[in-house]
């Protein structure tokens, strides 16, 4: 089956068509058909795509909104010009998977779109304000092109840290403003580290209730996850996406009463602090550079880089206290497991990271540190205690492989179905 991938941003729409079934998901065998990314939507856009074949193509075109967008796409997939083999006609789509970023506490799996689980997506707006609407957007222009009868399925950030027991999703303060306000620690990057989670699995031949690993997506974005029994038991991300590690533009943890400090010392708005903590903030801020971290592991070489520098010890030195909390919380783990464009393609910064965890019984191997570059394995020695490895990430995969089993009928082995909940629940 033909699965096209959908991830509607305010004036974006990334997308990529994944040819899979269940054959090919056992054998890790999916077919990705082609990719790409259309920037601008509402002015000039510009159109990047690349199938299986042939090399990076760009245009451009005036797309006015995500309806726009996902017509010109659906055109251009289906056109001889595309060069895809499999796909002749929009009835060789056989259905969409869309990335939804909230899904609060009403979406604990993957689901097949009806109009009552739209109606829960658009609930849970309060909680992303920024991003539900525009995946809304995406889900409404797919089932306008592609019509009722191709299943769409909403793949949510959120889903796998449901799992999270209270005590470690309540924040300490007053209760009612947890049932008032639903302010808990939500957790994000899901499909990335059950993905992650899932190949682990799949890599050390081991059953999901042998799953016990701490995952650590590092990209711009950063979070750490504590996995028991292949579920998520807790997570650096909280009630949005700032708390946590230290992150490309954002800071991760600080102490609350900060915000009132700098709006009474910088005279800013609440608002304007926010905006400081997620924009200007991390990598960034720390080093008055840049938040990429290849730039900054130049710098930091350089006899003026203390910026740099610091910036990359603050770095470490978060994403190290997490794995020592983790561990502790979750009573010990089996591996540590990298991700992200930083965690796949720094050895570097995995080193600084995993420096001072032997004692945990972490024990990197230097060459295969060293090569793990964009692959997958293990870098820790082969006596290692707490192992450590990469993984790549693939959310766009996971998206298409849990369409495919929503279509199915096949329930994900990790998660507890909650759409009864969905159905019943009231306004929130
Ligand atoms: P996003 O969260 O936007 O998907 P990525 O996962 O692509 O981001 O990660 C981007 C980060 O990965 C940037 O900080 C970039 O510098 C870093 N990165 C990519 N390649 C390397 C590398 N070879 N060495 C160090 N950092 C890298």
């Amino acid at each position: 089956m033909n699965v096209l991938v959908l991830n509607s941003g305010s004036s974006s729409l990334k997308f990529q068509l994944i040819a899979t079934d269940s054959d090919r998901i056992l054998q890790n065998t999916d077919d990705r058909l082609c990719r790409g990314l259309i920037e601008g939507i509402g002015g000039e856009a510009i159109i990047t795509v690349q199938t299986r074949a042939g090399p990076k193509r760009k245009f451009s075109n005036p797309l006015p909104n995500t309806s726009a967008a996902l017509e010109y796409l659906a055109k251009w997939m289906t056109s001889d010009a595309a060069g895809i083999a499999e796909i002749r006609s929009l009835q060789d789509v056989h259905a969409v998977g869309h990335r939804v970023v909230h899904g609060g506490e009403l979406f604990a799996e993957s689901t097949l779109i009806t109009n009552e689980v739209l109606e829960g997506i658009e609930e849970c707006i309060d909680l992303a304000p920024l991003h539900n609407p525009n995946n809304i957007a995406g889900i409404r222009a797919a089932q306008k092109i592609f019509g009722p009868e191709v299943p769409e399925v909403a793949v949510f950030d959120t889903a796998f840290h449901q799992s999270i027991p209270d005590h470690a999703y309540l924040y300490a303060v007053p209760y009612h403003l947890y049932r008032r306000h639903h302010i808990r620690r939500y957790g994000f990057h899901g499909t990335s580290h059950r993905y992650v989670s899932e190949r682990y699995g799949a890599l050390c031949a081991l059953s999901r209730q042998e799953i016990n690993i701490i995952t650590l997506h590092l990209g711009n974005g950063c979070s750490a996850t504590a996995i028991r029994a292949g579920r998520s038991v807790d997570t650096s991300m909280g009630m949005t996406p700032l708390e946590g590690l230290v992150m490309g533009t954002r800071c991760g943890d600080i102490d609350p009463s900060i915000v009132g400090l700098i709006c009474a010392k910088e005279g800013l708005s609440v608002r304007d602090v926010e905006v400081l903590l997620n924009s200007h903030s991390g990598l960034l801020g720390v080093s008055r550079l840049t938040n990429d971290m290849r730039v900054l592991l130049n710098e930091a070489k350089q006899a003026d880089g203390r910026g740099a520098r610091l910036a990359i010890e603050v770095f470490c030195y978060r994403a190290r206290k997490y794995i020592g909390a983790f561990l502790a919380s979750m009573g010990g783990a089996d591996a540590v497991v990298f991700t992200g464009g930083i965690g796949e393609n720094s050895p570097e910064i995995r080193a600084r990271i995993c420096e001072g965890l032997e004692w945990a019984g972490l024990n990197l191997d230097v060459n295969r540190n060293g090569q793990m570059v964009g692959l997958e394995g293990r870098i820790s020695t082969d006596h290692s205690n707490l192992r450590a490895f990469v993984i790549p990430t693939d959310e766009e995969l996971l998206i298409a492989r849990d369409t495919i089993r929503r279509i199915l009928g096949e329930q994900h082995p990790s998660q507890a179905s909650n759409l009864s909940k969905v159905v019943t629940s009231g306004s929130r």
